[in-house]
């Protein structure tokens, strides 16, 4: 059963909406990816974070979910990177794309379902703007570029709240991005120019490439139908992006392109603005190879609510290190409990927390509430484990709920992950076990000090063989 009480800000209403999917239990998602030109910095994945929030918590809720995240390999940018590289578009592309898979997954991002890419969709693509010059609202311009005609389609502006009455009327833009003041016919297709080298595609409407626009709404459309549930992005796609996107696609087809539009603020460091020549600029790898934890990078991100301002600061990083240590030493410390059960206190607690949690994550992701009911809980029972009033079979269900949290969070799972005995290790232990109930003490204990070498301490506990990595 899905829940019925999911709370969501839409851009397009400026309002928390009930969040209803149009097929019962099941979300279709898009969420624009990666320009793949260069890593992605942790701005670009401050949004991937938060989309994965949002996704984990709608499967949490019981939803079937299909994600769509686009894969941005022709445009402006990536165009402009491999030349001046030297190389072949597809091969510098290819690069940042295997990059950009191994920076979400050491973030502990879910995979989308589907990760298409521009370039194996230009015959759609030509099939949308075809649609739209049949239609009357795209023109061809002197150079065969073929522009959208905004003054044709009466919604223009509605995302991002502009009023195009004003605008000089045929005015053009032919970059991918640009500001709201500069609102204007946009382009769909981009006559082939020299500037391109040898990235085009020969066409019936010409030899050219797509505008970037023009990709999410083929790619969005062709995965998820022609309405679907949601799409996110970050702050700075809502215009023109997303605005084009609705043009495109609502003119197109006569239909609402998108039910629920998601955006989340954006990342500041150290108090500004993010600039390489700031010297505040960094990607995931850059975090990582100052010896920064990925997991705590995820937790500092996704701690602050998606439409607030985030503010990255190395401080924050620290603490959200200690954070995750106080979690995963509350985890171990459940699963040594052994004492007597302290009476019905505890289901009271548990009850009561995950209330509080599920009623803040389903208001629009609440995520510093739904946090604070956490801690408050932690705190509650690590008061409880101090007194020895934790059975071990309550410890186990706390430890079990704990983890169900975690499907909608990950960050617990993750540190457990790394936890995980390697192979010869758990060999080398039943090994032991083995020793053990043979009375060889003598093998019992040659095996332990192995153990040891490889940073492994084993305990031998009324429950069994128990084992802790020693810390280096
Ligand atoms: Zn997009």
């Amino acid at each position: 059963m899905s829940s019925e009480n999911i709370h969501l800000f839409n851009t397009l209403t400026r309002s928390k909406e009930r969040f209803v999917p149009i097929e019962k239990g099941h979300v279709r998602m898009y969420t624009c990816g990666p320009t793949v030109y260069d890593y992605s910095h942790i701005g670009n994945m401050r949004a991937f974070l938060f989309e994965d929030l949002l996704k984990r918590w709608l499967e949490y809720r019981g939803f079937k979910v299909t994600h769509v995240m686009n894969l941005t390999d022709v445009d402006d940018r990536t165009i402009k990177a491999a030349r001046s590289q030297g190389i072949p578009i597809k091969q510098h592309t290819e690069r940042f794309i295997q990059a950009f898979f191994e920076d979400i997954a050491i973030l502990n991002i879910e995979k989308a379902d589907i990760f298409p890419k521009a370039t194996d969709h230009i015959p759609g693509m030509v099939a949308l703007v075809k649609k739209l010059l049949d239609k009357g609202y795209a023109y061809r311009s002197e150079d065969g570029s073929i522009y959208f005609n905004i003054s044709k389609f009466k919604d223009y502006g509605k995302l991002a709240k502009i009023q195009v009455g004003k605008l000089k009327a045929g005015a053009r833009v032919k970059v991918d991005e640009y500001e709201k003041e500069q609102a204007s016919d946009f382009v769909l297709w981009k006559a082939w120019d020299p500037d391109d080298g040898d990235v085009f595609w020969e066409t019936e409407i010409g030899k050219g490439r797509p505008g970037w626009h023009i990709e999410c709404s083929t790619m969005s459309m062709k995965y998820l139908g022609e309405t679907f549930d949601i799409h996110c992005g970050g702050v700075d796609n809502l215009f023109p992006h997303h605005e084009n996107e609705i043009a495109q696609s609502e003119a197109a087809t006569g239909k609402k392109f998108v039910n629920y539009w998601l955006h989340n603020e954006h990342l500041l460091v150290e108090g500004k603005k993010m600039a390489k020549r700031l010297g505040n600029y960094f990607t995931v790898r850059d975090l990582t190879a100052k010896g920064y934890d990925p997991v705590a990078i995820r937790y500092l991100m996704m701690s602050t609510h998606y439409r607030q301002q985030l503010n990255f600061t190395f401080e924050g990083l620290d603490a959200a290190k200690k954070t995750l240590d106080r979690l995963t030493n509350f985890m171990h410390r459940l699963l040594e409990a052994n004492g007597t059960a302290g009476g019905d206190d505890i289901q009271q607690l548990m009850e009561k927390m995950q209330k509080g949690f599920e009623e803040a994550m389903d208001d629009d992701l609440n995520i510093s509430i739904a946090l604070a009911h956490v801690f408050d809980f932690v705190r509650d029972v690590n008061n409880l484990l101090d007194s020895n009033l934790v059975s071990r079979e309550q410890a186990l269900e706390i430890h079990n709920l704990m983890l169900r949290f975690d499907k909608a969070l990950g960050v617990i799972g993750e540190v457990y992950k790394e936890e995980k005995l390697p192979k010869d290790a758990e060999e080398l232990i039943s090994r032991r076990e083995e020793a053990r109930k043979a009375k060889d003490w003598k093998t019992a204990d040659q095996i332990r000090e192995q153990l040891k070498t490889m940073g492994i301490v084993i305990e031998d506990t009324a429950q069994g063989v128990r084992w802790r990595t020693e810390k280096h």
